[in-house]
């Protein structure tokens, strides 16, 4: 195994805020010979960024087991993610920033100016790579903030980026604060992926200045079971999307809704499928599942946990630990509809699971929260569930499955779960002026 560059092993300091405007300032400067530059040249550079990261993978999934928790297996599925999705912009922003013709002119898709990034900590290199890829790619200069709980991850794709010009990709550092003030300085897009909370802060200051804004909030993702559907596999699927990351994944499977006809055979199948995960060092390539984050995240995840067993609910495996940071796969029967876990987002391996007396009563359960990130429904029948899905307040459906697209197709939510989409050439033209000009005969 690679080991972690020693440039990378030690976390950065937080930049001074009085800093802030100096960034600002010369990000605004190295945008002029950027965005003029050719397009070619931009791609090719980041050609580079993507080579590199082939090349430092091991060591960059290591960096994020031993940072994050996550399990190097994921850690290493996370970085192939990320690449393959860097290679798509790559591959199409050329045609995606050719000016098209229309009536009575062209329309043009031109770079906007310096663009601000914040991530959050669970993906540390999937969700500020979306953003910071298609921004350099368009002709935009970036500010990046990655999360304050993985600074060197931060560190990390910032020394991927080493060949471009001064001040064409600048990171910062700190938590908040920073974010806060970041969000204040005059970019021309903040491109944040984060908590409702932070959004909501960010969605006003970005409101009060008319900056344009993409947000990528959390979910509060609902299966909904049809009783046709096949109990192992949709058990086995459903328990592993919950789990992964320690369930701290925005579409992760949140809530399970499934008729009652097969209530007890689908909880029986998912106990041992939950019994079965294996919890321990993320750094090992047996573990399936790590340690939360932070001792602030077990505190969450072990309150909502405790809520929904005082209001009734019946702990079918894992429960709450005594100490430590690493909490069991939680699978959750009987539970109250009142219960937090039903409301708001864990963020962590607890798994309500509810049993409905009609398809109506699911998809109403469903839709009945603030978030709409993502939704399944698992039958043997795609074809009825077609039928359902326009009636599924969400960004994203699944049919059988519960997982991101790939490269090309793309993501975003509904409600408090977000504004905008990415990873499409909607979604890279979001870092783009669309500029109309109208032509004239003389
Ligand atoms: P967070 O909102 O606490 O922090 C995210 C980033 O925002 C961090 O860099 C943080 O320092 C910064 N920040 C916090 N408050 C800010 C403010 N007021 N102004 C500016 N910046 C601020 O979120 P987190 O705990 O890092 O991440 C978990 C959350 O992110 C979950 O809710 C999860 O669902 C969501 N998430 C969403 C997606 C998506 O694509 N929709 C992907 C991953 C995570």
């Amino acid at each position: 195994m690679q080991t972690i560059n020693p440039a990378i092993t030690e976390s950065p300091n937080d930049t001074p805020l009085a800093d802030l405007p100096q960034y600002f300032s010369r990000a605004r400067k190295a945008f002029e010979t950027w965005s003029s530059g050719p397009v070619d040249v931009r791609i090719s550079m980041i050609g580079q960024v993507i080579q590199n990261l082939e090349q430092r993978l091991e060591e960059g999934a290591l960096l994020l087991a031993t940072e994050m928790g996550k399990p190097i297996r994921l850690a290493r599925n996370e970085i192939t993610r990320t690449i393959a999705e860097m290679e798509y912009t790559v591959e199409n922003g050329h045609g995606w920033l050719t000016p098209e013709p229309a009536s009575g002119g062209e329309v043009r898709f031109d770079p906007l100016g310096v663009v601000g990034v914040i991530s959050p900590w669970n993906f540390p290199y999937l969700l500020p790579l979306r953003a910071i890829v298609p921004a350099l790619v368009a002709g935009n200069t970036v500010i990046f903030k990655p999360s304050e709980l993985t600074p060197r991850c931060g560190v990390f794709i910032t020394s991927l980026f080493s060949h471009l010009p001064a001040d064409v990709l600048n990171t910062i550092y700190g938590g908040r604060e920073t974010g806060a003030l970041l969000v204040k300085q005059p970019l021309s897009l903040i491109a944040f992926t984060g908590s409702v909370r932070a959004g909501k802060m960010i969605a006003a200051q970005a409101g009060a200045d008319l900056k344009r804004v993409i947000l990528e909030l959390g979910g509060l993702d609902a299966a909904i079971v049809l009783k046709d559907t096949k109990i192992e596999t949709t058990a086995k699927e459903l328990v592993a999307l919950n789990a992964q990351n320690s369930g701290q994944v925005c579409n992760a499977v949140k809530r399970v809704y499934v008729e009652r006809e097969i209530y007890k055979p689908l909880v029986a199948a998912m106990k041992s499928e939950s019994e079965r995960l294996k919890l321990g060092n993320p750094t090992e390539e047996s573990t399936d599942m790590g340690p939360l984050i932070s001792k602030e995240q077990f505190e969450r995840v072990r309150s909502f946990a405790e809520d929904a067993i005082r209001r009734g609910a019946v702990v079918e495996s894992g429960g709450i630990p005594e100490a430590g940071n690493y909490f069991p796969h939680t699978l959750l029967s009987s539970v109250h509809p009142e219960s937090l876990l039903l409301q708001e987002e864990p963020f962590g391996p607890l798994l309500p699971v509810i049993p409905v007396d009609s398809i109506d009563e699911a998809i109403r359960e469903a839709n009945g929260t603030s978030f709409g990130l993502m939704s399944s429904i698992w039958t043997s029948d795609p074809e009825r569930a077609k039928a359902l899905i326009p009636r599924l307040d969400s960004g994203l459906v699944g049919i059988n499955t519960h997982r991101a697209g790939p490269p090309g197709t793309p993501w975003g939510g509904v409600k408090e779960s977000g504004i905008g989409r990415m990873k499409t050439k909607d979604g890279f033209r979001e870092f783009t002026n669309i500029k109309f000009v109208a032509v004239a005969q003389s």
